[in-house]
């Protein structure tokens, strides 16, 4: 049976892995892709060590330092469920692949909420994004829509306002919610227009996005925009239903966790973008990565 597995392969599992394999205990890592949402990040500017580097560099570099640290993580195992039985973990994947551990890091991440209108499914990667980091250069000099009223919405609309020809922005809200200096800048902006009150019910679109429908909130009436592409940042969803009859996650359904990244499940540690900390953001998450290695290394210890 292994002492450790630990299920994610980004920036969270490879900064435990790396401290796993120094320390030479036996453990594994799987996970459904590398790379998660680090490889998603566009240009980083942010990551200690890197003056300016990209999501896809960077991923490429934790796979580099895990390969250098001879961990081989196994790739395309997709999570389901996770018990644990007299004091042994097992996980099961897709395909009927299963595993046992004393201890589990779930380093699982979250992925874009949906906006789960008519459209949507359909015209995704047709012009329909989640991401503008990775997707805004595509519609250099054409019309987008983003839809959403926090950080990543205003992140979004500043970075396309200086790509885009035109750029509206969809939120419903009367206002938006993040930092400040973002919403200070929304207003020096000529190319874009702020769309507040405004429910999406529809992408529009055959082969590729034409359009948006929304409901303005305060007079009912449907309104159309014609747009090239359609930006959605309406909110994040942990990757932790394997995980849902363990006890360990708050309302939102973020992994609960100490400052040791301790649940209170013993054995069952997590850290990264899955846990209910603020702040999702790469250096954070190789920290708490290492945090929760060095936690069930005492753990360990400590079972003899
Ligand atoms: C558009 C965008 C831009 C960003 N820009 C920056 C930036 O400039 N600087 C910065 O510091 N941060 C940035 N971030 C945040 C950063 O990407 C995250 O904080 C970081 O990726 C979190 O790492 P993680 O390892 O916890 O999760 P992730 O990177 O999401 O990795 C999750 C891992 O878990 C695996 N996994 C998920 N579900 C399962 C399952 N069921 N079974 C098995 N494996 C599974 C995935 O395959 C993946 O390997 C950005 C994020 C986005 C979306």
């Amino acid at each position: 049976m292994l002492d450790l597995i630990i299920i994610g392969g980004s920036a969270t599992g490879t900064a435990a892995a790396v401290y796993a394999s120094r320390a030479q205990i036996n453990f594994k890592v799987i996970a459904k892709d590398l790379g998660g949402e680090v490889a998603n990040s566009g240009e980083v500017g942010n990551y200690p060590g890197f003056n300016e580097t990209n999501g896809i560099e960077l991923s490429q570099k934790f796979n580099d330092q895990l390969k250098y640290n001879k961990v081989e993580p196994e790739v395309g195992v997709e999570v389901e469920n996770i018990t644990k039985e007299g004091g042994v973990f097992k996980v099961q994947a897709k395909e009927g692949k299963s595993y046992e551990a004393k201890t589990i890091i779930l380093a699982t991440g979250v992925r874009p909420r949906h906006l789960k209108v008519p459209g949507e499914e359909e015209l995704y990667q047709k012009g329909l994004s989640y991401c503008s980091t990775c997707d805004g250069p595509l519609f250099k000099n054409k019309i987008v829509t983003t839809i959403g009223g926090g950080n990543a919405a205003l992140e979004s609309i500043l970075m396309m306002s200086g790509l885009a020809e035109k750029v509206y922005a969809i939120n419903k809200n009367p206002e938006f919610q993040g930092e400040q200096v973002y919403i200070k800048k929304l207003e020096t902006l000529d190319n874009v227009e702020l769309i507040y009150n405004a429910s999406t019910t529809k992408i529009l679109g055959d082969q590729v996005v034409s359009g948006v429908e929304y409901k303005a909130t305060s007079s009912g009436e449907t309104k159309t925009i014609e747009t090239n592409g359609v930006f959605v940042h309406v909110g994040i969803i942990p990757n932790t239903e394997m995980v849902k009859d363990l006890n360990v996650l708050d309302k939102g359904g973020f992994v609960e966790v100490n400052n040791l990244m301790e649940t209170k499940l013993s054995g069952f540690f997590a850290a990264g973008d899955v846990v209910n900390l603020p702040y999702n953001q790469i250096a954070i998450s190789t920290g708490q990565g290492v945090t929760a290695f060095l936690t069930v290394q005492s753990y360990l210890n400590k079972l003899g």
